[in-house]
């Protein structure tokens, strides 16, 4: 069961109304408790340059100089697709207080840590998910690890860059029923960055949400099951901003070849 209102991609339904008195906006509709909905109708579909960012490749030049690594990636983009499930449950809750970093959400539960406070302060609901592509594409990979390595890792990178995909068609739909309603959302904020420690992060978002019902479970060290998956809350408000990027908070920034990557590609 959802803490707060299931929040559906497709209705009017990611914004919930606030309960608290430290924003001045006029209230919006206030959704009802209900159980947590998966919705499962996400079209993605990867390309060839994803899958080799996601390996760390240097797109340009794998592209055009590089024609055994772009076949890979062609490959595992073929054998790949069909095996992609993606799923979202969501939970859209009115924020009711923010006091010494914690928001309190409609509903009991709470979002507390120096990355929440510094970016939800002035959020009046926030939607917080879990995202996943299933189970069958990490499968096919690790059954290619023995017979064709290469392969087995293009995979994994194809469900990485699957997710990536996942979580940005999600912010995508928040954001624009946000500004459809005159509101801004923040940058998706996941366990794992800097100021929101993963184990506090995933025991605070997993409570929210039944990850459960998208066949999403956590192991002992907070890590979610099947790997590619994701979780994360946005921001919903008047005067919330972006406030930045996910790769600013993380940790591994410095050596990422990924982020490296992504800032190349954008100058
Ligand atoms: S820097 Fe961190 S958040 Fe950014 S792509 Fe790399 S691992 Fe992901």
């Amino acid at each position: 069961m959802s803490a707060c209102g299931s929040a559906g991609p497709r209705a009017s339904t990611w914004l919930a109304g606030p309960g608290g008195s430290h924003h001045e906006a006029p209230r919006l509709e206030t959704k009802p408790v209900d159980a947590a909905v998966v919705f499962r109708d996400w079209d993605l579909r990867p390309n060839v340059d994803m899958v080799l960012r996601a390996l760390g490749a240097d797109s340009g030049r794998a592209g055009k100089g590089s024609p055994a690594a772009v076949g890979l990636a062609e490959e595992a983009v073929t054998a790949g697709q069909g095996l992609l499930q993606p799923a979202v449950v969501a939970a859209s809750c009115a924020v009711t207080g923010l006091r010494h970093q914690r928001l309190q959400l409609e509903g009991g539960g709470y979002l507390a840590g120096p990355l929440i406070n510094e970016h939800l302060y002035g959020a009046r609901s926030v939607v917080a998910a879990v995202c996943t592509i299933g189970p069958a594409l990490e499968t096919e990979a690790s059954g290619w690890f023995a017979r064709d390595p290469a392969l087995s890792v293009a995979l994994d990178a194809l469900g990485s860059a699957a997710v990536d995909m996942l979580v940005a068609a999600l912010c995508q739909r928040v954001g624009d029923e946000a500004v459809a309603e005159g509101l801004q959302t923040t940058m998706p904020l996941s366990p794992g960055l800097t100021g929101w420690p993963v184990a506090t992060g995933q025991r605070q978002l997993f409570a929210l949400v039944d990850a459960s019902s998208a066949g999403v479970t956590l192991t002992g060290s907070y890590m979610m099951l099947p790997r590619k998956s994701a979780s994360l809350v946005i921001g919903i408000g008047p005067q919330v901003d972006r406030g930045g990027e996910p790769c600013d908070y993380c940790s591994m920034a410095a050596t990422c070849r990924y982020r490296q990557r992504r800032v190349s590609d954008h100058g």
